[in-house]
C-alpha cells in the first residue's frame, strides 16, 4: 500500500481553491453531430449562424386586407377586391390603384399594397371591401428579415439547447448540429455494509443510495452515469474495478474518502498510479473530499454520508461537469435571500444549511435552515429547496438579515 503524503493529509482548502482545482483539473470535451430531434439540453460546440432569412418575405401579421394607403385618404373608403393570399400560398397579382387582396397572418404582401388593415376594421359586401377606419402607411407588415437575417449568429457556443433555442435552430434551418459529447462520468460505490435497493438486507446492512441519486445529477446536468457497483473495504475489490475502467471521463467514488481505517479509496487507487491535488475541503457537509487524476483521468472522492455526497457533488461534480460540456459559466449560481430565523455563527468550515424556501407577504424570499444538519439527513436533504452557504467564520445572524443561497434542483 503506497503512503499518502502527511502534508497533504493536513491541508484543509478553502471551498473556492478546491473548486479552482477541480475546474483546472478538466477539460472540455470534442463534439459529435446529431439530429436536431435529438438535441434536447445538449450542449452547442461552435456557434450557430442562420441559414435563411426570416420572415423570408414582407408578411402580413394579422387577417384583413392588403391595400394601398394612398386609397385611405377618405374613409370610410371603397375597394374591390381583386384575389387573396394566404400563409403558403401567395397573390402572384398587383394591387393596383382602388384594389384590395384578401390577406391571411404570414401571407405575403402583394406586390403594390403597402399597408394592411385589419378585418374587424371592414365589412364586405359582394366583392367590395368598405374600410371604416384609419391606419398608418405599413401597419400590420412583418419586414422581410425582421426576426432575422442570413448570416447572423443566433445561438452562442455553450448554450443549452431548450425548448426556445431548439425552434430557434430549427427556424435557422440547421437540421444537424455540433454538440459537446456527453461526459460519460463512471460512479463507484464503497463500503461492506452496502446492498442495493430490493435486496435481502442482512444485520448491519444498509442501502446503497448515493449511487442512484448521483447518477440522475450527473445525466440531468448533461452526462452519462456508468455504474460501476459496489467495492468492498479492501484494497483489492477497488483496485479490481478501478483496472477495469476503460473510456471514461470522469471517476467519481463514493465513500472511503476519510481517516477510517476502512478508509481505503485514496491507498488503494494510489497504488494504480492516482494523483491526488486535494483530499480535505474547509467544508461542512463534505470535509474528506479527494480530488487527483487516475490514468490521466480526473478523479473525484465523494464522502459516503448521503448529505455530504449530495452537497459536495453539487458544488464540484457539477461544476466539472459544466466546464467538460464547455458551459459558459460552470459553478453554481448564489443568490440573495432572507433569514427565516436566528443562525449561528459558524467555526473554520464553510457551512451548506439544507433549508426551505417559503414568500412572505411582501412576495419576499425567505429561506428557513432545518433544525437539525446531521450530513447523514437524507430525508431533509431531499426535502431542501436550497443550500445557504455561510462562509468560515460567519457571525451569527437573526431573522431579517440577507443570507447566500444556492437553489436545489
Ligand atoms: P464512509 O465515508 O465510507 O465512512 O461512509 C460514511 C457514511 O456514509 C457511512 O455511514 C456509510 O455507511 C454511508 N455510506 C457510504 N456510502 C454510501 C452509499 N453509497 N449510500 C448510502 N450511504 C453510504
Ligand atoms: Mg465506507
Amino acid at each position: 500500500m503506497r503512503k499518502i503524503n502527511a502534508e497533504l493529509d493536513n491541508k484543509m482548502l478553502s471551498v473556492d481553491d478546491a473548486l479552482k482545482s477541480v475546474l483546472s483539473g478538466v477539460k472540455k470535451l470534442n463534439y459529435e453531430e446529431i439530429s436536431i430531434a435529438q438535441a434536447a439540453n445538449r450542449i452547442i460546440a461552435k456557434d450557430l449562424t442562420s441559414r435563411l432569412t426570416q420572415p423570408p418575405t414582407d408578411v402580413s401579421a394579422m387577417d384583413g386586407y392588403a391595400v394601398r394607403i394612398e386609397d385611405l385618404k377618405i374613409i370610410p373608403a371603397t375597394l374591390n377586391q381583386i384575389g387573396e393570399s394566404a400563409a403558403g400560398r401567395s397573390f402572384k397579382g398587383k394591387i393596383q390603384s382602388g384594389q384590395t387582396a384578401r390577406i391571411f397572418t404570414g401571407a405575403p404582401i402583394p406586390d403594390g399594397a403597402d399597408t394592411v388593415v385589419i378585418q374587424e376594421n371592414t365589412e364586405k359586401l359582394d366583392n367590395k371591401i368598405i374600410v371604416k377606419q384609419h391606419t398608418s402607411s405599413g401597419n400590420y407588415i412583418r419586414k422581410a428579415g425582421q426576426d432575422f437575417k442570413i448570416g447572423q449568429t443566433l445561438i452562442k457556443a455553450g448554450t443549452r439547447l431548450n425548448s426556445r433555442n431548439i425552434a430557434l435552430a430549427a427556424a435557422m434551418n440547421i437540421p444537424w448540429l455540433q454538440v459537446i459529447r456527453k461526459p460519460q462520468v463512471a460512479i463507484l460505490s464503497t463500503g461492506d455494509e452496502l446492498v442495493l435497493p430490493g435486496e435481502e438486507i442482512k444485520p448491519n446492512q444498509i442501502i446503497s443510495s448515493n449511487s442512484l441519486g448521483l447518477a440522475v445529477l450527473v445525466e440531468s446536468n448533461g452526462g452519462v452515469a456508468i455504474n460501476l457497483g459496489i467495492a468492498k473495504d479492501n484494497l483489492k475489490s477497488l483496485k479490481d474495478i478501478v483496472t477495469q475502467i476503460t473510456s471514461i471521463d470522469m471517476l467519481v467514488t463514493i465513500g472511503g474518502a476519510s481517516v477510517g481505517d476502512y478508509d481505503l479509496v485514496k491507498s488503494a487507487l494510489a497504488d494504480e498510479g492516482l494523483d491526488i491535488t486535494f483530499n480535505r475541503v474547509a467544508m461542512r457537509p463534505g470535509k474528506p473530499l479527494i480530488f487527483g487524476k487516475i490514468h490521466g483521468k480526473p478523479m473525484l472522492g465523494l464522502p459516503g454520508n448521503p448529505v455530504s455526497a449530495g452537497v459536495t457533488a453539487s458544488l464540484f461534480l457539477v461544476p466539472a461537469i459544466n466546464k467538460m460540456l464547455g458551459l459558459k459559466t460552470p459553478i453554481s449560481i448564489t443568490e440573495n435571500a432572507i433569514l427565516g430565523c436566528d443562525i449561528d455563527k459558524n467555526d473554520n468550515r464553510q457551512d451548506y444549511l439544507r433549508a426551505k424556501m417559503s414568500i412572505n407577504s411582501s412576495e419576499e424570499l425567505i429561506v428557513t435552515p432545518f433544525d437539525r444538519q446531521d450530513s447523514s439527513k437524507l430525508a431533509n436533504y431531499a426535502n431542501a429547496h436550497c443550500l445557504i452557504l455561510r462562509e468560515p467564520f460567519s457571525n451569527a445572524l437573526s431573522k431579517g438579515e440577507i443570507v447566500r443561497i444556492i437553489r436545489l434542483d
